[in-house]
């Protein structure tokens, strides 16, 4: 499939800044949410087509309570229709908080000089992992501060390490990243490591507010922070991950510009990015914000749903900085990835005497604190599908999500079954009793769901039956 990428004021050039935030104002301000059109970008977005950034600031404008359930139903019957029944899961890794840079709403800024510095060496790295995997885990994101420690040729030391960990039935199948942008050299040596998605944030799009919150080190420029995944994709790392840290400035204007640095890859990578975060400000040590832009749980829901339509096909992914209520909520809206058994304290996922949350240790508090068996075990409650495939990009085929939305079927002849073996896996190897009652169940209804679709689920099936049986790492 071919994009269309739309003309917007600025020209996109490789590794050039392309946000103007008049333009992105004019349209907030000018759009008009007329219900008729409202509902008409609402069937587009269900026809499987990309918005404009006009047609997302009429979603953004649209703000009666009518209007807003309709673009909420929009996003569930999207959902729906295109992604299925299953949630990725993964948790985060923190491999070292030293940090050169001075955001004033991070923990780990350079500034705070309470906070207790830590890297991990290859000793605690392999413990971690190890703890990780025998929770069930088999997707990790590694995270890092910015810092001369935390070097290319490092970043990748500890990715190919975390893949080499193996304890029981446990490995590692994808490790991304969350960490400083590199220059393309930098993020071809990452590359090279084997990752799957390469995350920076842009924290805020607007360049007057980016610049009141870094206040120094390499962060503080904004240009080189805004073109980061250019030079990613430079490098051949097409899976890159957008995101805005919300509650810096205004939510709108957020929105908009993810979707404006969407048109962007599109215009000059041919590919929008892989996943879309949008991380809501946590209590961190020392946080000193300005409450102006605050984004309240109803706002927050909102433009999850918006986002969703907006740029259909792109995994949106929810962390544990949101609480039980929230998450399941915006669930059903199409968010593709949450994380589980969460911990931000570097080294605590083997340490299990420690169950405190300390600011001095970590970025910043989280609000979901349940275990991974817990949070599967209310996903299925609510018949999701609890998934920790990776088959798409060790299958060589990357932009999954792309895929998934564009390919007639894909996701019914991929994306289930293979969600399907990782539970049963999961099942079978780390879940509480009661917990596999309910995944069996779910798997079986799944299958039915296949098969009444006209689906022939022989081979998959059989495939269950080798899980069952002590086979592993069987994927489609
Ligand atoms: N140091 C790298 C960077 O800044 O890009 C990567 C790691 S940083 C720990 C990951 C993300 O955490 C940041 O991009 C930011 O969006 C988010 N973050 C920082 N402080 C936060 C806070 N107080 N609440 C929620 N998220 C926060
Ligand atoms: Fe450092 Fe990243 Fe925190 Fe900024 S957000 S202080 S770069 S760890």
């Amino acid at each position: 499939m071919k994009f269309y990428p739309e003309k917007c004021k600025i020209e996109d050039k490789r590794m050039q800044p392309f946000i103007d935030p008049d333009e992105i104002w004019d349209y907030i301000k000018n759009t008009k949410a007329d219900p008729e059109y409202v509902r008409s970008i609402i069937a587009k977005s269900l026809n499987k087509e990309r918005l404009t950034l006009k047609e997302t600031a009429a979603l953004i404008n649209a703000d009666t309570p009518e209007l807003i359930e309709e673009i909420k139903e929009g996003a569930r019957q999207l959902k729906e229709k295109v992604y299925g029944n299953r949630i990725v899961l993964f948790a985060p890794l923190y491999i070292g908080n030293k940090c050169s840079n001075n955001c004033s709403y991070c923990g780990f800024r350079s500034t705070n000089t309470d906070a207790i510095r830590k890297t991990l060496d290859d000793q605690e790295i392999i413990r971690e992992v190890e703890a990780l995997e025998d929770n069930g885990h088999k997707r990790l994101i590694l995270v890092y501060g910015e810092h001369r420690d935390y070097s290319a040729e490092y970043i990748a030391h500890t990715v190919k390490l975390t893949y080499k960990v193996k304890k029981g039935p446990g490995e590692i199948r994808r490790v991304n990243i969350n960490a400083a942008p590199f220059d393309i050299d930098g993020f071809r040596t990452i590359k090279d490591a084997g990752i799957g998605t390469y995350q920076v944030f842009q924290e805020t799009y607007h360049e007057d507010t980016y610049k009141k919150y870094h206040l120094g080190g390499k962060k503080a420029d904004y240009n080189w922070r805004v073109t980061s995944l250019d030079r990613a994709q430079e490098a051949g790392i097409d899976d890159v991950g957008i995101g805005a840290l919300f509650g810096l400035y205004d939510w709108r204007f957020e929105v908009m510009a993810l979707v404006r640095h969407t048109n962007h890859f599109e215009a000059i990578y041919n590919v929008g990015p892989h996943t879309i975060s949008f991380p809501r400000i946590k209590d961190a040590a020392g946080l000193n914000l300005d409450p102006k832009y605050e984004v309240s749980d109803e706002e927050f829901t909102r433009l999850i749903a918006i986002l969703r339509l907006a740029v259909p096909y792109t995994g949106l992914i929810l962390t544990a900085r949101e609480t039980p209520a929230v998450r399941d909520e915006v669930i059903s809206f199409g968010v593709s990835q949450i994380d589980g058994g969460t911990k931000l304290e570097l080294g605590s996922y083997s340490d299990s005497l420690n169950e405190e949350q300390d600011l001095n240790k970590e970025q910043f508090h989280i609000a979901d604190s349940r275990s991974l068996n817990e949070v599967i075990d209310e996903l299925l409650q609510k018949n999701f599908l609890p998934s920790f495939c990776t088959a798409c990009y060790r299958k060589g085929r990357t932009g999954e999500h792309f895929m998934e939305f564009s390919v007639p079927g894909f996701i019914k002849r991929f994306c289930t079954p293979n969600a399907i073996l990782t539970l049963a896996e999961y099942l079978m190897d780390y879940a509480q009793d009661d917990t596999k009652d309910k995944g069996w169940q779910n798997i079986e209804n799944e299958l039915k769901g296949l098969e009444d679709g006209g689906y022939d689920t022989k081979d998959l099936r059989e495939r269950i039956e080798k899980v069952k049986q002590g086979e592993r790492d069987l994927y489609y």
